[in-house]
């Protein structure tokens, strides 16, 4: 790979190793362990395993590391570790690296999933977590403290698309020394400036717009090379939460189109935004990509982008919520994100049911307000179909 290529190139053809057959497309090496020619060559392996040498799949198999170095080489990381989901990377990322004793800084708007990491599990092993609002540095800064080994937020939070400025974080974080550990989902390694701006560790729920076909489940951690080989590595290896050879041919093959497919999910995501201001029956629209988002001005210096999905705050309440999911013709319901489908999504009874009614209203999740990741249909077809579910939200209600 040239070091001069951009991001779009190095999607299509960073990291490629090809076998002695010199094939076109990725191999899939569907193997979970590896031959040696002798039991010298075997002791030697395991004394020490060169560059293209593998030992075992739990921990290193040449098409997860062809799916490793060309995402590192998008998101302009040392190195990565492909995970069997997004979970595995944010929960391995955190064990790995955190001890009894040591204490973490978290925006509270989060992924279910990932409360559930932070509240629960960190603090059954004697961690100790502080909840901020990611987008108050003035909370941030009363809660980190001398033993803070880490601060953990979504770059862009889920499901009200809130922007946290990653630099200043990181530039709060790295005065107490602690780790700067950003999810960045909703960002996406197309708009993702998160190394560059400070993040030492970046996760990715590869199951989203880099495999964008919903088809894999997958997720990477990535970060400096120390920290991925020497921190993240012997946790994993040992722990399990592995990426299967065939998931890592999927997600390189979805890494080959997903500035393509993120770029026009995005472009769609913002003239709807665009078209839905002043319509009746909407109380609010939230996109980044809106003047009027608080954190826009932040959002175009972080991302350049507002990303390729939007939420609709309908009034009326849960029932034009649902009449408005359930008249729509396109977008599929369902709870994932980032997909070639649009998908329409009613985060109060489904991916944030678990909350408190006060946790809800805290994160401005209220029973009108539906998610909507924004596919690569035809962006007239879309604007129709999400106009006539409107009327029909409308009426459900008037
Ligand atoms: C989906 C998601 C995850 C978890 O990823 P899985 O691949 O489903 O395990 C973590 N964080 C965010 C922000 C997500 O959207």
């Amino acid at each position: 790979m040239n070091d001069d290529w951009k991001a779009r190139t190095r999607a299509v053809h960073g990291g490629i190793r090809r076998s002695q057959y010199g094939e076109l497309s990725e191999a899939i090496f569907l193997t979970q362990g590896f031959a040696y020619d002798s039991a010298e060559a075997a002791e030697a392996r395991f004394i020490s395993a060169g560059e293209d040498e593998f030992i075992y799949a739990r921990y290193g198999n040449p098409t997860v590391r062809v799916f490793e170095d060309r995402i590192a080489a998008i998101e302009g990381a040392e190195d990565a570790f492909a995970t069997a989901s997004g979970m595995a990377a944010v929960s391995g990322a955190l064990l790995a690296m955190l001890k009894t004793g040591d204490h973490v800084v978290a925006s509270r708007a989060l992924f279910g999933s990932c409360l559930y990491v932070l509240e629960e599990v960190l603090a059954r092993y004697g961690v100790e977590v502080t909840f901020v609002d990611g987008t108050d540095l003035a909370q941030w800064r009363a809660a980190l403290r001398p033993e803070t080994a880490a601060v953990f937020f979504e770059s862009v939070s889920n499901p009200t698309l809130e922007v946290i400025d990653i630099a200043a974080v990181s530039d709060l974080a790295h005065a107490v020394g602690a780790t700067v550990v950003v999810d960045n989902v909703f960002a996406t390694p197309v708009f993702s400036n998160a190394i560059a701006l400070g993040a030492d560790v970046v996760i990715y729920s590869a199951t989203k717009h880099i495999d964008g076909q919903g088809r894999t489940l997958g997720g990477v951690v990535l970060g400096q090379r120390d920290f991925i080989r020497k921190t993240v590595e012997p946790f994993m290896k040992h722990t399990g939460g592995a990426m299967s050879p065939f998931t890592a041919w999927v997600m390189l093959k979805g890494l080959e189109t997903m500035d393509l497919r993120v770029r026009a999910q995005a472009a769609s995501a913002l003239a709807i935004a665009e078209a839905l201001q002043g319509k009746a029956g909407l109380a609010r629209i939230i996109y980044p990509g809106l003047a009027d988002h608080a954190q826009y001005g932040l959002c175009m210096a972080q991302m350049g982008q507002g990303g390729t999905v939007l939420a609709l705050d309908l009034e009326g309440g849960r029932q034009a919520a649902f009449a408005f999911i359930n008249a729509l013709q396109i977008p599929t319901i369902s709870n994932n994100l980032g997909d070639a489908k649009s998908i329409i999504t009613h985060p109060a009874t489904t991916t944030h049911q678990r909350l408190s009614d006060a946790d809800k209203q805290h994160l401005g999740i209220t029973p009108g307000l539906v998610r909507l990741s924004v596919g690569i249909e035809d962006l007239a077809d879309l604007m129709a179909d999400i106009s006539q579910a409107l009327e029909v939200a409308r009426d459900s209600v008037s």
